[in-house]
């Protein structure tokens, strides 16, 4: 049994006193790849350094839509020179979040636009932030995926991390060359909608993450996420449409293996 976590915050210092330990319990729990997230340009630059000092450890590297007012020519250009390492799988965490609004909305818009055509000119999928922001993401994204559609990033544009859209939103964001990411939620007794979508997706655009060290599963809510509880939210999923555990697990470590190109270049995924 192989497992990915596809979106991890590795670099938080909620794991500062037991990082090596977290990691260690991942590869107990059967888990071959973790990708760590960045969010801004410190933990952009740690998450490469996490990358590079564990083998199952890959990194995405990007401003996140509350950091949007921290996108300088300076950061960018950073970040650019980070994506050259080939441990570097994606740009992420970029998008919107009108939830929180963090960052005025325009600047959000604008960090988003400038990232996604970073992505497209570095020829690496993206990892996307929504929250209250359907709309204006799904046209983002659209508008960015149409002249995509004879590169090499064709069908595998990016995934849509902690998916909370309704089903059509899903539904478009697949026809577009996207896959979708279900964390902790989906094991709470209010899961809502969710349950409806994780039934309905098809199994090879269907990714599954912690977003740790938030959104924990059940049984461990309340406490402190880590990779290894990738698990949980498997199993959910796997119940929810009937599945055998370790079927779902295969697919959504091929799916992620396939988004990320897990295996190339330099073929450290432990097969
Ligand atoms: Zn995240």
């Amino acid at each position: 049994m192989k497992l990915v976590d596809s979106h991890a915050h590795l670099d938080m210092a909620k794991f500062d006193a037991d990082r090596e330990a977290v990691i260690e319990r991942a590869r107990a729990a059967g888990l071959v790849a973790i990708i760590t997230i960045g969010v801004d340009r410190a933990s952009s630059r740690r998450a490469v350094e996490l990358a590079t000092e564990y083998e199952m450890v890959y990194a995405a590297v990007g401003v996140h839509p509350h950091d949007a007012k921290t996108l300088d020519s300076d950061t960018l250009a950073e970040l650019r020179d980070l994506a050259r390492q080939p441990q570097v799988v994606a740009v992420g965490e970029i998008g919107l979040d009108y939830y929180r609004d963090l960052s005025p909305r325009d600047v959000q818009r604008r960090a988003f636009q400038a990232q996604l055509a970073w992505a497209a000119k570095l020829g690496k999928p993206v990892i996307i932030h929504d929250r209250e922001a359907h709309a204006d993401v799904m046209a983002q994204l659209s508008q960015w995926a149409a002249p995509l559609a004879d590169s090499p990033l064709a069908g595998r544009l990016g995934v849509l991390h902690t998916f909370s859209g309704d089903l059509e939103m899903a539904e478009r964001a697949i026809e577009l060359g996207f896959y979708l990411s279900i964390s902790g939620p989906v094991t709470y007794r209010k899961a809502g909608r969710l349950v409806e979508i994780v039934k309905a997706l098809p199994l090879d655009r269907l990714l599954v993450e912690t977003d740790c060290p938030f959104l924990t599963p059940e049984p461990h809510r309340g406490q402190r996420n880590e990779p290894a509880y990738v698990r949980f939210v498997t199993e959910r999923i796997a119940a929810l449409r009937g599945m055998a555990f370790g079927e779902l697990a295969a697919a959504t470590t091929a799916n992620a293996q396939r988004l990320f190109q897990l295996e190339a270049p330099d073929g450290r995924l432990a097969a």
